[in-house]
């Protein structure tokens, strides 16, 4: 993506740990999901990387958002440029979906002024969501296999297929509408048969909502999990979408309005860090090098997001296996414990790492004293 030079310069310039975002990347991706699913709105997963600029970004190339909790809910609203407010209803479904199926009462009570579009999946829900966000439109939000996902969530959320239409039809008692189905198959999805199973489950709930009297749905949300390239494994995004469009077409008719919360997909190969080495050991015959960027910052993703980062050097030379560690005094603060580096490099001497774009910034802390990575935009 970036040349070894122009990172070498933008660290030069803004010092190091150095976390840069190429928005013609953002864009080539979005345009890419876009390309292969024509049907299909984009609701950008913000919390994949909230940063404001690629909020702008996404928003200008045409995507609405996917927000879950109200930072990331202003964030999304302050950086795109509302209607006048009689136009708001439309223009929030259209922009943004607040899909977190779990909702502070305080929470409601802000988002209730916005008339959003809210998901959910438990009865507890429906109350609060009741007297304390009643002007809300409701999702029900589904839980569907995540076999194979790098990252589960099927076990936190998620309505079971057999109590699904029980609760889509104690919302309409209550005087709450449902406008339809969500899901997540799992972050990171490449098992595709996931996508098949959930659209699949979805459309029998459509079909037995219908059948027990409730007619009303006309949106369905296949969610996040759109597997970023990051090895080869991971077969073409457009095998996925001829998947999806195909169950699509079979299931659901031209009036139901299709949304998807991609996330990782979107911004995951649109970052790389650049980290420096701060310190060089030797133990049990084991080269350490020490950084300073580490599991605590850009590379929470280790830790959060199951997910391995490849270091690499600017300089050459005879490589060996070593350990890469963060700055912190955690134990917990291990980049890698097996990276194939130049044994050569020096204190000073500067690493860098790809398709780091998501789920790892965006969890970065002040622990121990050590700021996040300084973001640097580029082709913004
Ligand atoms: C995290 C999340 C997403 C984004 O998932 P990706 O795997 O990054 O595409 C989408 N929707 C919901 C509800 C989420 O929680």
């Amino acid at each position: 993506m970036f040349s070894k030079t122009a990172l070498k310069k933008l660290a030069a310039r803004h010092g190091t740990p150095l976390f840069v975002i190429d928005h013609d990347e953002l864009r080539r991706n979005y345009a890419m999901f876009k390309k292969y699913l024509p049907r299909i709105q984009v609701y950008y997963a913000v919390k994949a990387n909230s940063d404001p600029a690629i909020v702008r970004t996404f928003y200008q190339a045409g995507a609405s958002f996917d927000v879950a909790s109200m930072p990331e809910f202003e964030n999304v609203y302050g950086n795109i440029k509302p209607l006048p407010a009689k136009e708001r209803q439309d223009w929030i479904w259209d922009k943004i979906i607040y899909a977190n199926p779990i909702k502070a009462i305080e929470t409601l009570k802000q988002l209730d002024q916005y008339k959003p579009l809210v998901t959910y999946d438990n009865y507890e829900e429906i109350k609060k969501i009741k007297k304390y966000a009643p002007h809300a439109g409701l999702a029900l939000r589904l839980m569907v296999p995540n076999t194979g996902a790098m990252v589960e969530l099927s076990s936190k959320f998620g309505a079971s297929p057999g109590e699904a239409v029980d609760m889509i039809l104690e919302a309409d008692r209550v005087g709450l509408t449902v406008e339809g189905i969500s899901f997540h198959v799992g972050s990171q999805t490449t098992n595709f048969g996931n996508y098949v199973a959930a659209i699949n489950l979805a459309a029998n709930i459509f079909k037995e909502a219908r059948d027990r009297g409730y007619a009303k749905m006309n949106l369905l949300d296949i969610g996040g999990g759109f597997p970023a390239p990051y090895d080869a494994t991971v077969k073409p995004f457009r095998e996925l979408a001829k998947v999806i469009n195909r169950e699509l077409e079979r299931l659901f008719p031209k009036n139901i309005q299709i949304l998807a919360e991609p996330g990782r997909f979107l911004c995951a190969t649109a970052a790389t860090a650049v980290s420096k080495i701060i310190g060089k050991a030797v133990r049990d015959g084991k080269l350490r090098y020490y950084i300073n960027d580490g599991v605590y910052h850009t590379f929470s993703g280790v830790i959060f997001d199951h997910c391995q980062y490849h270091l690499r050097a600017f300089k050459k030379g005879p490589t060996q296996i070593c350990s890469v560690f963060g700055p912190t005094c955690d134990a917990l603060d291990v980049v890698s414990m097996a990276e194939n580096l130049p044994d050569n490099l020096e204190i000073g001497d500067l690493l860098y790492s790809e398709q780091i774009g998501a789920y790892s910034h965006a969890s970065s802390t002040y622990f121990n004293g050590f700021p996040p990575a300084t973001v640097v935009h580029v082709n913004q």
